[in-house]
């Protein structure tokens, strides 16, 4: 980590009396899981100052008993008091995203914004919009990363309980629990650390991933049953849910997440994608293993990006067009998939 942005970053969080943090739309657990880790640490390095996390939009009810989750401010349901935060913020750390456009809602404020902007990331090809970047996409997760600053600027020690297990949040869903991204030795000592701060790692895992709701299992065995689609030829499987599937089973925020590594755990699947109606889009994640590459695909075709494995975009077309027009740029891609087959 370079020694001058972290000196750089340290006195601009001492410095300053008004801080933001804020993270990506739709925010995941290591949206959260840095965002709040991070804000536990700024509380002690800079105690007079007054931080917010600002999120765009409604996070995972599954991530909601994490530590400070209830300080979380969120623009969808608070904009004008979020807005005057923005305005008035000497220091911005933006968080698990590589561009301001990923914001969201939040962006024209942020663009206007004249506080000082730290990007802490791990996805590839940041933009320019950042006055210090910290951008590794070796990192496992940005929740690693700020692992990695705090103990640049103040040793392990200055970890507590409370950002141990932010951290690990980030870390563990951001690896799928540590079954990708996650090949480098730096990523389990920075664990081993975590787990040094008296965090209980089995306890947390169950929080996240066993606090199902009935209907959100139930949705799940729709789109294995109901809506999933493989062809074979392509190494490609993927699952379709209209805005009537999802309020039969009484959507909620994050019930969809997971769904689509369900059809990439198929024997034989390279790429898996998950398509989901909204309001004005339709929502595209998808998934792919070894050098399959779809942060590519996902900017060519569906105005997003992402990581190489993990990636996400938007079709403003219906539901049967989107799936019509990506079937048929598969056979572009059909020489590049069938490499990643094992
Ligand atoms: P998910 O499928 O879980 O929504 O997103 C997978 C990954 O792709 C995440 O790392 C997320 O940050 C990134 N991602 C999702 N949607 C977009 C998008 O529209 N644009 C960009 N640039 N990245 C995205
Ligand atoms: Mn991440």
């Amino acid at each position: 980590m370079n020694h001058q942005n972290i000196a750089n970053i340290r006195d601009r969080i001492q410095q300053s009396s008004s801080i933001v943090i804020v993270t990506h739309t739709n925010p995941d657990g290591d949206a959260i899981g840095s965002s709040l880790g991070f804000y536990h640490y700024l509380l002690s390095l800079n105690p007079a100052a007054s931080v917010k996390v600002i999120v765009p939009n409604e996070f995972p009810s599954f991530l909601k008993w994490m530590p400070a989750a209830e300080d979380i401010m969120v623009y969808q349901l608070n904009e004008n008091e979020i807005i005057k935060y923005i305005e008035k913020a000497e220091l911005c750390l933006c968080l698990d995203f590589n561009s301001l456009k990923r914001t969201d809602k939040l962006f024209p404020y942020l663009e206007a914004s004249k506080a000082f902007k730290i990007l802490i990331d791990h996805h590839p090809q940041p933009e320019n919009d950042f006055d210090v970047m910290i951008s590794s996409i070796e990192s496992s997760s940005t929740s690693e990363l700020i692992y990695d600053v705090i103990s640049s600027i103040s040793g392990a020690g200055a970890l507590n309980q409370d950002i141990a297990s932010c951290l690990y949040v980030g870390i563990m869903t951001d690896t799928g629990s540590f079954s990708y991204s996650c090949r480098r030795p730096e990523t389990y000592l920075a664990v081993a650390e975590l787990i040094r701060h008296n965090i209980d790692s089995e306890l947390i895992h169950r929080k996240i991933y066993d606090t199902y709701s009935e209907n959100r299992m139930r949705l799940l065995g729709f789109c294995l049953s109901e809506r999933l689609t493989v062809l074979k030829d392509f190494h490609t499987a993927y699952i379709y849910l209209t805005k009537d599937d999802l309020n039969h089973f009484y959507h909620q925020n994050g019930d969809t997440e997971g769904v689509v590594n369900y059809a990439l755990s198929i024997e034989g699947i390279v790429l898996a994608v998950l398509f989901t109606e909204k309001e004005d889009r339709i929502r595209i994640s998808m998934r792919s293993k070894g050098e399959f590459n779809v942060n590519e695909m996902a900017r060519k075709h569906f105005n997003g990006g992402g990581h190489k494995n993990a990636s996400g975009g938007d079709s403003f077309a219906s539901m049967s067009e989107t799936l019509i027009f990506f079937e048929s740029i598969l056979p572009e891609y059909q020489d590049d998939i069938t490499k990643s087959v094992n």
